[in-house]
C-alpha cells in the first residue's frame, strides 16, 4: 500500500495559528519545537508500516522550508510540499514523475489518503483513492478554509473511513474491506458493522442519533461508494439477492447496536412506502429481510390521499410540512419511554427524519436511532469537456447504473455542448 499522509493536524498537532508563519516559510521552522507536537503513535505507525513494506509519503500544503526539515529530520519520509489541496494536479504530477508511484497508481486500491481536513478527502476523491478522515485533536476555533472544527463539512465530502488514533489507521490499512461502511462492505462480499456517525442530539428525555451505512457519490470518488446500488432500489426489476444484501448490511449494523448494553431497543421500524411508490413496498421488502432480536413493527402510515411527492417539494420547510401532513405514527402502540430504531433508504435533507423524530418524541419516545442505507455526498467533478472547455458533470444511468461524463446542454438545464463520455464502471 502507498500511504499519502497529511502533515499538520495528522502527524503533528500544529493546526494552531501560532505555527502559520513557519508553515508559510516566513519564519524558520523550529524542528525541535515541532517534534514536541508529534501525535502519540505517529512514529510507531510509520515504523510499523515501513516494516510491512508499505510506502509513506507526506503530502502537505505548507511551504518546503517547513515540510522538508520536518519530513527529513523527524519522520525520515519523502514528501510533497505546496500540494495545493484540494486540486489534484500537483499530486498527480508527483505520482507521474515517480516510476514506483505511477506503476502502483494503475490500481487505485494500492493507495490510501490519510488526513484531518475536507481538503484531504476531496483530493483523495479526485484521485479516486480511498480516504481516512482522522480526528486526533480537539478543535476550539473554526477555520474557514480547512473546515477544521466543523464536523459536517468533511463528513459531507464522504471519506471512506474514520479514525480516532493511529491504531485505527493501522487497522484500516491491514483490513481495508472489513472496515468499509456496512453496506459498502456487503457489496465486496465482506461483513462490517461500521456506520457514519452523522448527528447526535441530546434531549431532556433522551437522544436522537443519525447513522448511515453507505455513501451515494455524486461524481469523483473511490470505487466503494454505491450510488449505482442506490438507484437499484427504484428499479422494478431489482433482484432478491440485491434486497438481501441491503438487509444484511442493516442486520450487521444492528448486531453491534444490540450488543451495547447501556439500553434496550424496544421497536424496530421503517419509513413506510406510499401506495403510489414504484416498485410497490420497496422498503417493506427490505425491512422484512432484516434479522434482529428487536421487535419489528410498522409504526408509520401515509395518508391514503397523499398528493404529490416528497422529492418534488421545493425546500426543507415544504418537505417537513408535506411529511407532517401525510405521514402519521400508529396510535395503537404505547411509545412512552420506548427506544426506537427507524430504517430509511436515504438521508438527504433529513426532513423525514426530523419530522418523524418530532412525532415520536411527542408520543413520549425516549431514544431514537435513525439508520439510513445511503447518504448523498457532495458533488465533485474535475473533467473538462474536450469539445467546448466547460466543466463536465458525472451522471449515472438510473436503469443500468453505469456512469458517464456529461457536458450538460441547455435542454437539461446545463450550459454545455451535450458531449457525453462513458466511464468504465469499476464496480
Ligand atoms: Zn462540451
Amino acid at each position: 500500500m502507498i500511504i499519502f499522509l497529511d502533515l499538520d493536524g495528522t502527524l503533528t498537532n500544529t493546526t494552531h495559528p501560532y505555527f502559520k508563519k513557519m508553515k508559510d516559510g516566513i519564519d524558520t521552522t523550529d524542528v525541535s519545537l515541532i517534534r514536541k507536537y508529534v501525535f502519540p503513535g505517529a512514529l510507531n505507525f510509520i515504523k510499523e508500516q515501513i516494516s510491512k513494506n508499505n510506502k509513506i509519503y507526506i503530502v502537505s500544503d505548507s511551504h518546503p522550508r517547513y515540510v522538508e526539515p520536518i519530513s527529513k529530520q523527524i519522520f525520515n519520509l519523502p514528501f510533497l510540499s505546496l500540494a495545493d489541496k484540494p486540486n489534484d494536479k500537483k499530486t498527480r504530477n508527483f505520482i507521474n514523475s515517480n516510476p514506483e508511484l505511477s506503476t502502483a497508481f494503475q490500481n487505485k486500491d494500492n493507495f490510501i489518503f490519510v488526513g484531518d481536513s475536507w481538503l484531504d478527502v476531496v483530493l483523495g476523491r479526485l484521485l479516486n483513492i480511498r480516504t481516512v478522515l482522522t480526528k486526533f485533536y480537539k478543535t476550539y476555533v473554526k477555520e474557514i478554509r480547512d473546515g477544521i472544527g466543523d464536523d459536517w463539512k468533511p463528513m459531507k465530502e464522504g471519506p471512506t473511513y474514520y479514525a480516532k488514533d493511529f491504531q485505527e489507521v493501522s487497522n484500516i490499512i491491514a483490513n481495508p474491506l472489513k472496515n468499509l461502511l456496512a453496506l459498502e462492505a456487503v457489496f465486496q462480499g465482506v461483513e462490517s458493522s461500521k456506520a457514519v456517525k452523522f448527528k447526535f442530539q441530546k434531549h431532556s428525555t433522551g437522544f436522537t442519533a443519525f447513522r448511515c451505512l453507505a455513501r451515494q457519490e455524486d461524481g469523483e470518488c473511490d470505487k466503494y461508494a454505491r450510488a449505482d446500488q442506490y438507484f437499484q432500489i427504484d428499479n422494478p426489476n431489482r433482484s432478491i439477492d440485491f434486497l438481501e444484501k441491503l438487509a444484511l448490511s442493516v442486520s450487521n449494523y444492528l448486531q453491534k447496536v444490540e450488543a451495547q448494553d447501556n439500553f434496550q431497543w424496544d421497536y424496530l421500524s421503517y419509513v413506510s412506502d406510499k401506495k403510489t411508490t414504484t416498485p410497490p413496498q420497496k422498503m417493506e421488502q427490505i425491512f422484512k429481510l432484516i434479522t434482529s432480536n428487536i421487535s419489528k413493527v410498522k409504526l408509520f402510515h401515509w395518508d391514503l390521499n397523499v398528493e404529490g411527492s416528497l422529492r418534488h417539494q421545493p425546500n426543507y420547510k415544504a418537505r417537513r410540512e408535506f411529511i407532517a401532513k401525510y405521514l402519521s405514527t400508529d396510535s395503537s402502540y404505547d411509545l412512552n419511554n420506548k427506544n426506537i430504531i427507524v430504517i430509511d433508504d436515504q438521508f438527504t435533507s433529513s426532513a423525514t427524519a426530523y419530522e418523524i423524530a418530532t412525532q415520536l418524541r411527542s408520543r413520549g419516545a425516549k431514544n431514537i436511532l435513525f439508520v439510513a442505507l445511503f447518504y448523498l455526498i457532495l458533488p465533485l467533478s474535475n473533467k473538462i469537456c474536450p469539445n467546448c472547455g466547460k466543466k463536465m458533470q458525472i451522471k449515472i444511468n438510473r436503469k443500468k447504473g453505469n456512469k458517464f461524463y456529461s457536458c450538460t446542454p441547455p435542454k437539461y438545464r446545463g450550459e454545455g455542448c451535450g458531449n457525453i463520455i462513458n466511464i468504465y464502471n469499476e464496480h
